[in-house]
C-alpha cells in the first residue's frame, strides 16, 4: 500500500465505529448541524462529516437550536476569521446550557494551526470535539470518544494521507465536486494552505472516474467539478491531469465537467488541447493571476511572469472557442508600489476577465509574507482595491455585450426572487443566464438565446 493511502483495516474501523453508534443511539433520531467555512474542500469535507453522521443515524438540520451534533468546519484564509469563528463558538454555549448531551465539534483548516486550536480549547470548555484536516478518516471513532465522556483534542501533523471509500452525503442538486488531490506544494509567500493542507497527493484516476461514474448513474448529477489546491499538479504514477480529463469525459451520462483550481505555472498546452477536443469540458477556467507586477509575483512566488500568464490566455482563446477566465487578484501586497497597482490593472483590462475576486492582502501568521517589511497601510489598501473594483466592472460589463444574441444551453439551478422572478442557470462559460419559467425546470438543461445583458450577468428567452 502507498503510505499516501490510509490502510483498509483503518477504514473498516471507522466503519465499525459507525456501526456501533448506530447500535447505542437505536430508535433515536438525532440531529446535526454543520456549518461551514471556505472554499469548496471545506464544503466537500463537510459532505464527507454529513455522509459519515447520516451512516451513524443522524439526521441534517439547518436549525442549530434543534440539533443534538454541531460542527464548524473552520477556514483560516479570510481576514477576522478567527474572530468570526469563536464568536459564532461562543454563542453555542446557550444552547449547549439547555441541551448539555449536545456534542459541539470544531475542526478544519484553522485547527489545523494547533496555536489557535489550543486557545480555542482553553477559551470554550463546552466544546467537545477539536480535530485537524488529517483526522476525517478516524472522525466516527472521535464521536463515540465523547460520546464515553471524553474530550477529544486531535491533531496530527502528518503530511496528509488519502481516505477512500467513505461515506459521503452530498449537497442536493445537481452539481457536485469530486476530490481529485489533497494539498498543496507551491508555498505563495501569502498562503497558509501548504501548512493545514499539507504536500500535495493524487487520488488513483480508476478511483476518481468510479466516483464520476456513481455520482452520474446513481446519484443523478450531471455536473461534476473536479477539485484541487492545483489541479495542473495532479500525477497519478504518471497519469497527469489531461489524461485525467479525457478519462473522466468518457463516462456516460456525465453532460458538464469543469475542475478547479489551476496554477498558471503548471498550466500546459496537452490541458489547453484537452479541454478543447473534449466534449463535456466546459469552457470556463478558473486562473488566478494574483498580481499583473512581475516583481510583486516574484515577492508572491508565483513562478511565472505576467507575459507568461499572458501567453496562457492567447493560447486558450486560440484553442477553447468562447472560453471565460476568471481571476483571483490581490492589492496591497507588502512593497507594492502604484507602478505595481497600474501593472495589475492594465492587465486586467487586457485579458478582460468574466469574473475577478478581488482581495486586499492581509497578514496570515506564519507565511513568508507576514514577515516582510514594507506592509502597506489599511486606507491604501481599501483605496486600491476600490480602484481594482472599479476596471473589474468596467471590463466584467464589457465582457457581457458580446453574449447578444448568442445561443447556448443552460442548466437551470434555481429562481431568482428578487424583483420579478425569474429562474436562472449557467451556461458551460459559468456566465449567468436569467429566464422566465417556473420551479419544474430546475435540474434540466435548456437552449436559450441571450436578449440583454447585466451587469453580473444576462437575460436570455428559451429556444428550446
Ligand atoms: S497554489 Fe499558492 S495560493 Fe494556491 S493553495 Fe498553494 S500555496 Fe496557496
Amino acid at each position: 500500500m502507498d503510505p499516501k493511502f490510509v490502510d483498509k483495516k483503518t477504514i473498516d474501523e471507522a466503519y465499525a465505529a459507525i456501526g456501533r453508534i448506530r447500535e447505542r443511539l437505536g430508535r433515536a433520531k438525532p440531529n446535526y448541524f454543520i456549518e461551514t467555512y471556505g472554499c469548496q474542500m471545506n464544503e466537500h469535507d463537510s459532505e464527507k462529516l454529513a455522509g459519515m453522521l447520516e451512516a451513524m443515524g443522524y439526521t441534517r438540520t439547518d436549525d442549530r437550536t434543534k440539533a443534538d451534533l454541531i460542527l464548524f468546519n473552520t477556514c483560516c484564509i479570510r481576514e477576522h476569521a478567527e474572530k468570526r469563528t469563536f464568536g459564532n463558538v461562543g454563542f453555542i454555549k446557550e444552547i449547549k446550557a439547555e441541551n448539555p448531551s449536545l456534542i459541539l465539534g470544531v475542526c478544519g483548516c484553522m485547527m489545523q494551526q494547533k496555536e489557535v486550536a489550543k486557545k480555542l480549547a482553553a477559551r470554550f470548555p463546552f466544546v467537545d470535539m477539536i480535530f485537524g484536516t488529517n483526522e476525517l478518516h478516524i472522525f466516527p471513532q472521535l464521536v463515540e470518544r465523547v460520546m464515553d465522556g471524553g474530550r477529544v483534542f486531535e491533531i496530527k501533523d502528518t503530511e496528509g494521507e488519502i481516505a477512500e471509500g467513505l461515506p459521503v452525503k452530498r449537497c442536493e442538486g445537481f452539481s457536485t465536486f469530486v476530490n481529485i488531490m489533497y494539498g498543496c506544494n507551491n508555498f505563495c509567500s501569502y498562503c497558509i494552505v501548504p501548512y493545514v493542507r499539507g504536500r500535495e497527493r493524487s487520488r488513483r484516476a480508476q478511483d476518481i472516474v468510479e466516483e464520476v461514474r456513481r455520482v452520474v448513474n446513481d446519484e443523478g448529477y450531471t455536473e461534476v467539478t473536479l477539485l484541487g489546491q492545483n489541479v495542473n499538479s495532479y500525477n497519478d504514477n504518471g497519469i497527469r491531469f489531461p489524461e485525467l480529463l479525457r478519462m473522466v469525459n468518457e463516462v456516460e451520462g456525465l453532460k458538464r465537467l469543469r475542475f478547479m483550481t489551476s496554477h498558471p505555472k503548471d498550466l500546459s498546452h496537452e490541458l489547453v488541447m484537452a479541454m478543447a477536443e473534449c466534449d463535456k469540458v466546459c469552457e470556463h477556467i478558473h486562473l488566478p493571476v494574483q498580481s499583473g507586477s512581475n516583481r510583486i509575483l516574484k515577492l508572491m512566488n508565483r513562478r511565472y511572469t505576467r507575459e507568461h500568464y499572458l501567453d496562457l490566455v492567447r493560447d486558450l482563446r486560440e484553442n477553447v472557442p468562447g472560453v471565460e477566465i476568471t481571476t483571483d487578484i490581490i492589492v496591497g501586497f507588502p512593497t507594492e508600489t502604484e507602478e505595481d497597482l497600474e501593472d495589475t490593472l492594465s492587465l486586467v483590462r487586457e485579458v478582460g476577465f468574466s469574473a475577478a475576486y478581488s482581495f486586499a492582502y492581509s497578514v496570515r501568521e506564519g507565511t513568508v509574507a507576514a514577515r516582510m517589511d514594507g506592509q502597506i497601510p489599511e486606507e491604501v489598501k481599501k483605496e486600491r482595491l476600490k480602484r481594482l473594483n472599479a476596471v473589474i466592472a468596467e471590463t466584467a460589463v464589457g465582457a457581457n455585450d458580446k453574449y447578444m444574441g448568442m445561443e447556448g444551453e443552460i442548466l437551470i439551478e434555481g429562481r431568482d426572487l428578487r424583483g420579478e422572478p425569474m429562474m436562472f442557470g449557467k451556461l458551460p462559460s459559468l456566465k449567468m443566464v436569467y429566464v422566465k419559467g417556473d420551479e419544474s425546470m430546475i435540474g434540466k438543461y435548456y437552449k436559450v438565446r441571450v436578449t440583454g445583458t447585466r451587469f453580473n450577468s444576462i437575460v436570455g428567452e428559451i429556444i428550446d
